[in-house]
């Protein structure tokens, strides 16, 4: 293969996330073979014509440019946004055929780092595979450049076009119609979207979240200082749409940090309150704007009831004298520690953001749970000032894994057991070698699809001291 020219080939097989090897006939000089190349994006049976932009030792990388054929996995309906939003690669694929896509690529990546045999026991799926994100962060931009205003997901492959989401399906129609409302008012009133190479301009992002237990809404529109405007007709229009659920909250937030991410330097309540509640697996949780919470709450019923499955202990095998401290590591809002708190002597969740921190606190005390204790610094920096010793470790670090020096510090305790969950299955299996390397096994492992439709995946581990 040249670089610059175009191929037709035959998708064989996807790597995490999404990695697609295609075989193409090749012909050159009068001399035919079959090459393959890596094209990000397609799905296992397609045909597709890519062009190779890469050629690097041997291997090419390739753009997709067209599917040609469908897959015999492909009988979903998919969204007017697929193939141009960033959001969904898998949308096109049946529920089925995507657990099996993601178990099959976690299992090779665990294969290929695990020593002797494993115990693999394969994925779950999410209860709902449409409408089940309970948070979205939208992006204000233009469709193209200098194209008119939209609200949504980054285009595919691209650092600056949005494409307005207005039906996406990973979140229900109340996100819609508050996407359509905020967009219809930055348009009447000729806002400016932030520019990221400028830096001028006032709307930035908008952040919705609503809780699948509650119904409760909250909405948080992330501006500039630019423009000093008070927010009151757009809350007036949001408070009078027809919603399923309830809007509980509106507020707004300023940021003028150069970085291009969702950074709070200050936020007014300009309608109800800051947070929304929750319930997962019986508990409450207050979440804030800025917290990390799962993002699909039944799927993080499924994951979490996986978690204290693997951490094995039962209240009634338990007197006080031999429950177990459990350590919480990077623990958001705490809810793996309040779910582990009834088996535990005491729960410490050591979390960097204060802001979950400070609602971890507060849901562990509405839940009625007085064992749980929460740090908010780096579990690096955290751990040399704990003085307690764990019994059992539960690590939930997020998609880098974990810093080796942590690391470190996490296998000197020696504890028996731990349980790691992780969000990237290529960090994960980093981490597992150097785990290994230092006297740990992985006893199971499985898979929780929490982010249907996309290429995303958790993998959860039970790893014991090797005999
Ligand atoms: N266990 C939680 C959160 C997991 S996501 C849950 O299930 O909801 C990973 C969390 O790690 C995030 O909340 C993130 O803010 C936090 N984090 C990232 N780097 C960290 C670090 N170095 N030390 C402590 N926490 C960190």
């Amino acid at each position: 293969m040249k670089k610059g020219n175009t191929y037709t080939g035959y998708v064989e097989y996807v790597d995490f996330p999404n990695k697609a090897y295609v075989s193409a006939q090749v012909e050159e000089d009068g001399v035919k073979s079959v090459e393959t190349a890596v094209v990000k994006n397609a799905i296992p049976g397609q045909t597709v014509s890519f062009m190779v932009n890469k050629k690097k030792h041997g291997k090419c990388e390739g753009r997709l440019l067209e599917v040609i054929e469908q897959a015999d996995c492909e009988s979903n309906e998919r969204c007017p946004h697929f193939g141009l939003c960033g959001g969904c690669v898998y949308q096109t694929v049946s529920y089925d055929n995507q657990l099996k896509m993601k178990e099959k690529q976690v299992h090779k990546l665990l294969s290929s780092v695990i020593e002797g045999d494993f115990c693999f026991e394969g994925i779950t799926g999410s209860p709902v595979s449409e409408e089940y994100r309970n948070k979205m962060e939208f992006t204000f931009g233009d469709e193209y450049k200098d194209g008119p205003l939209a609200l949504g997901l980054h285009k595919r492959n691209s650092m600056y076009d949005i494409v307005s989401v207005l039906n996406c399906k990973i979140v229900d129609e109340d996100y819609r119609k508050i996407l359509e409302c905020v967009l219809e008012y930055a348009v009447q009133e000729k806002l400016k979207f932030h520019h990221r190479v400028t830096h001028e301009g006032y709307l930035r992002h908008l952040l919705v979240r609503k809780a699948v237990k509650t119904g409760q809404i909250l909405v948080d529109i992330i501006t500039t200082t630019e423009d000093d405007r008070k927010l009151n007709d757009l809350s007036e229009k949001l408070q009078k749409l027809e919603l399923k659920g309830k809007l509980v909250g509106f507020l707004h937030t300023f940021n003028d940090s150069l970085a291009d991410a969702v950074i709070n330097q200050g936020t007014e309540v300009v309608y109800g309150r800051d947070y929304i509640e929750e319930e997962l697996l019986g508990l409450t949780f207050k979440i804030t704007p800025f917290s990390f919470f799962q993002t699909n709450s039944l799927g993080a019923e499924v994951l979490y009831s996986k978690v204290r499955d693997y951490v094995g202990l039962k209240k009634e095998d338990l007197d006080d004298n031999s429950k177990p401290v459990i350590f919480d590591l990077y623990s958001g809002t705490g809810t793996i520690a309040q779910i582990l708190a009834p088996v535990a002597k005491k729960v410490i969740g050591v979390e960097i953001v204060p802001e979950a921190v400070e609602a971890a606190k507060i849901n562990a005390k509405l839940n009625g749970l007085d064992n749980c204790y929460f740090i908010a610094d780096d579990v690096l920096k955290a751990l040399d000032n704990i003085e307690e010793k764990p019994d059992f470790i539960v690590l939930d670090p997020p998609r880098d894994g974990i810093n080796p020096k942590a690391l470190d510090k996490i296998i000197a305790y020696g504890v028996e057991r731990m349980v790691y969950i992780s969000c990237k299955p290529t960090s994960l299996i980093r981490d597992l070698e150097i785990l290994q390397s230092r006297g740990y096994m992985v006893e199971k492992s499985c898979c929780v699809d929490m982010f249907p439709n996309t290429v995303h995946v958790e993998t959860v581990c039970l790893l014991s001291k090797k005999p």
